[in-house]
């Protein structure tokens, strides 16, 4: 039985390329849940175009991806995630769908097209299975995987995932503000005994209430806390703002782990192995 994780894009808003962007890594959201060889992505953001070309490598010929939402830095890789141009690929796309969301099959097809794109969905020859997802509903990923959704407080709403296998589990929360106690207790309850947690830590707290408040996104002390409060094994700072630096970075982890020893901050490449 194995279960690993690989973050392959950990980057917020926009992909980020410089001298100071080289240890944690400048890629959008992505991130590779590998149960016994069944492939599971949340989010395709710049960072699914690498982890497309690995796949290829490897063989693999199906995997789920579960979305958090439709922002760019979340879906702008998947035109570049060459499984999809195989015609042996299948690929399962779910994501929420509420009122104020479009379904999975219209977020995807209303970004690749003219003018955006030159190429639209058509062209892409994979299996593409859409699916819609309502909060809470248990998604059945095969071979007694499962992921299970929870809403966020974010701009035009945006899901939380938590995947299993039964006995190892994976939280995803990003693009998140807190700060709303009935969604912030309903989210920790979610996250509750995950083994690892991604969590939206994209400003700092001396940022946060003068400058971002009112963006959707959180603070490492926040995610610190809730990681607590919900008995995580591991949490990963996520959703770095596009402007911090590695040394930045750094300082924040130091500080972070100070306050709880399970924190650190997620990096492009990284993988941890459950067992
Ligand atoms: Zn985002
Ligand atoms: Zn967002």
């Amino acid at each position: 039985m194995s279960f690993e994780i690989k973050i392959w894009g950990c980057r917020g808003s926009i992909p980020v390329s410089s001298p100071d962007h080289v240890r944690f890594g400048g890629s959008t959201a992505c991130v590779e849940i590998n149960i016994n060889g069944d492939i599971v992505i949340v989010d395709a953001g710049s960072g699914i175009r690498e982890l497309g070309t690995d796949l290829l490598k490897r063989g693999t010929r199906a995997a789920n991806l579960l979305l958090s939402h439709g922002h760019y830095d979340h879906i702008m890789g998947l035109p570049f995630f060459y499984p999809v141009y195989k015609a042996d690929m299948q690929l399962h796309i779910w994501s929420g769908h509420t009122n104020r969301n479009p379904c999975t099959h219209d977020i995807i097809s209303e970004f690749m097209r003219e003018p955006y794109l030159p190429v639209s969905l058509d062209i892409m020859h994979a299996s593409m299975n859409f699916h819609d997802v309502k909060e809470g509903a248990e998604v059945d990923l095969g071979n007694g995987n499962t992921a299970v959704s929870c809403a966020t407080n974010h701009p035009g709403g945006c899901f939380a995932w938590r995947v299993t296998d039964g006995k190892q589990t994976f939280v995803y929360w990003s693009d998140h503000e807190h700060g709303d106690d009935e969604t912030d207790a309903r989210l920790t309850k979610f996250a509750e005994g995950a083994d690892v947690l991604v969590y939206d830590a994209m400003y700092t707290d001396e940022e946060y209430p003068s400058l971002k408040k009112g963006f959707g996104h959180s603070t490492w002390r926040k995610g610190c806390e809730f990681a607590q409060k919900a008995g995580v094994r591991q949490l990963l700072l996520f959703h770095h703002a596009p402007e911090r630096t590695d040394s930045q970075l750094e300082a924040i982890e130091a500080r972070a782990h100070k306050v709880f020893s399970g924190a650190s901050a997620a990096r492009d490449g990284q993988i941890i192995k459950l067992d």
